[in-house]
């Protein structure tokens, strides 16, 4: 009788999708895509991935374009810190191994960004590895296969899940095997409805044997996230053609290192005030912006500002609304800049 994995592969064979990063085995390619699809659906990061690849087809081309302009690629996507983290490591692979994504496990998982999983992708896929991955995909196949009814995200759930990946893995095609988990999590062992009939591995899956399948995986209760009410300011210099609006460059978390409108809990003065501006501001807000993140839903308030003046420096500048286009701006400035219809 076929065993699990070979019912995995023949499915993935079939059944597949075709994607652009499944017809290479370019390591980088690999590393950029997996990067990418990390926290964001396929279907979003397929455009993404078609311009960043076009734009920097090689590490090497990756490592010598700034920042603003690899961030620019990336705006939309969110979690800028992944494109920030990716752009590091590629630079060290530059550096240090001469543009080749070493093979060696262990020098892969010391560049920076490079996890666990991202390093069994690459590990797998592109040099043919034996080499486990864990996503959220595979963890909910795994955990209805055998059952697994400890909660996500509690150690020893993470290790019993590495632990099976790394047994399932072993054989030939590691990578295509790891693709058909992740394929299998994404398209039939989905977390609602998922369509046991149409699986592979029906037969061999203990959660399907002892109805328990919507049952699994076990989640960890999750606090509700924070509401916080921010004041976000659109301070703006010059009229018409010749209008400009500041932003600035923080390590806020928020901004994930691109550039946003200054912004303080509660409070439009703090904001321009942190932000080392002065301006007209108008007293009353022009709108509101909701955004929510992991633990935390925003209400922003926008108010807008005129006559800005302050000190330009690589952290604060004044930006043509045209010029926007070529930073990394995030997606949450975007909608404020659009409320205050700058940008
Ligand atoms: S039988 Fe259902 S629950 Fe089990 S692995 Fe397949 S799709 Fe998932």
């Amino acid at each position: 009788m076929a065993s699990v994995r070979e019912k995995l592969l023949t499915w993935f064979d079939r059944e597949g999708r075709d994607l652009p990063w499944r017809r290479t085995r370019d390591p980088y390619a690999i590393w950029v895509s997996e990067v990418m699809l990390q926290q964001t659906r396929v279907d979003t990061v397929i455009p993404y991935y078609e311009r960043f690849m076009s734009s920097f087809p090689t590490a090497e081309t990756l490592a010598e374009a700034d920042e603003d302009i690899v961030l620019s690629h990336w705006s939309g996507l969110g979690y800028y810190r992944r494109a920030r983290l990716l752009h590091r490591g590629v630079r060290e692979v530059v550096a240090e191994y001469g543009g080749a994504v070493p093979e060696d496990a262990e020098a892969r998982r010391g560049l920076p960004g490079v996890g666990r999983y991202t390093a069994g992708a690459i590990g797998s896929i592109a040099f043919d590895k034996e080499e486990a991955i864990v996503d959220g995909n595979v963890s909910r196949v795994l955990s209805r296969l055998f059952r697994i009814d400890t909660p996500l995200g509690v150690s020893d759930t993470t290790k019993r899940l590495w632990d099976e990946a790394a047994h399932l893995v072993l054989g030939d095609r590691p990578g295509d095997l790891n693709q058909a988990l992740m394929e299998l999590g994404a398209t039939v062992c989905t977390p609602n409805n998922p369509r046991c009939h149409s699986c592979p591995i029906s037969a061999d899956c203990e959660a399907l044997t002892h109805d328990e399948v919507e049952l699994l995986p076990v989640k960890r209760a999750r606090k509700a996230p924070k509401q916080v009410t921010l004041a976000a300011v659109v301070a703006i210099r010059g009229r018409g053609a010749d209008r400009k609006v500041w932003l600035i460059k923080g390590d806020q978390p928020l901004f994930g290192g691109l550039w946003g409108v200054p912004m303080a809990e509660g409070d439009a003065r703090a904001a321009l005030h942190q932000a080392g501006l002065q301006a007209r501001l108008q007293t009353e807000p022009i709108g509101q912006v909701d955004h929510v993140l992991t633990h935390r839903r925003l209400r922003i308030d926008v108010f807008v500002a005129s006559a800005a003046r302050g000190t330009e420096s690589k952290n604060g500048q004044l930006f043509t609304p045209a010029s926007l286009q070529q930073v990394g701006v995030s997606t949450l400035t975007r909608k404020i800049l659009q409320r205050a219809n700058v940008g």
